[in-house]
């Protein structure tokens, strides 16, 4: 019996345009101002310093510690605010979190920092349970499934009364399996077809409502 419905924020729910923005425009326009290069010299230099650290380690959704990290010369809730305007659902989230609301309990589970997950999802807080970022949370990415069980425990859920919905394969569908939740793929390039694969959020929802 599904009660809890837990999704990925970042291409799952909200598009990745705003953390691009921040990622990869933000912080090498900064950088180029601050150590007096050109941005695109910049951006391949900051790109190289993220992809070093890779999405297994906590550093790597760590604003503070990259603004930091480069020498920049801004605060973070002003890089932050500087892309507001580039948060962007996908056309049918609200409709299908609507939908979903009414009968289960929704969470986010990012591995976005607080920041993000505040940022970009804040003004729809109202549909969810709660909306955490688990390397902010627990200090942990989606990679064990550790962190899924603590995201149980913290729920007060058994793994098998939660299914996680999210568009990287391993981290939002591989772990969240191993750890005994139910998981849907959410594969929005219509690459794979499956029982656990699903191509939109319409189509998590039916699947979820049939479970
Ligand atoms: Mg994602």
């Amino acid at each position: 019996m599904i009660k809890i419905i837990s999704f990925d924020m970042d291409g799952t729910l909200v598009t990745s345009n705003y953390v691009e923005k921040v990622w990869l425009e933000g912080v090498p326009t900064l950088y180029a101002e601050r150590h007096g290069i050109g941005f695109e010299e910049a951006q391949k230099l900051v790109y190289d310093e993220y992809m070093s650290v890779g999405t297994r380690d906590l550093r790597w959704y760590d604003l503070s510690h990259w603004i930091e990290f480069f020498d920049l010369d801004v605060e973070r809730i002003d890089l932050l605010e500087r892309y507001r305007d580039e948060v962007e659902l996908y056309p049918e989230t609200e409709e299908v979190l609507a939908l979903l609301s009414e009968d289960y309990d929704l969470v986010v589970a990012s591995n976005g920092a607080t920041e993000f997950v505040e940022f970009e999802l804040g003004s729809h807080k109202h549909y969810f349970r709660e909306i955490l970022s688990v390397t902010s949370k627990f200090g942990k990415v989606k990679d064990y499934p550790e962190t899924f069980y603590d995201l149980c425990r913290y729920f007060n859920a058994e793994p098998e009364e939660v299914v996680h919905i999210g568009d990287h394969r391993y981290f939002d569908y591989e772990v969240p399996k191993e750890a005994g939740l139910f998981a849907l793929y959410l594969d929005r390039d219509r690459m794979e077809s499956g029982p656990d694969v699903v191509h939109d959020l319409r189509e998590a929802a039916e699947r979820v409502m049939g479970m």
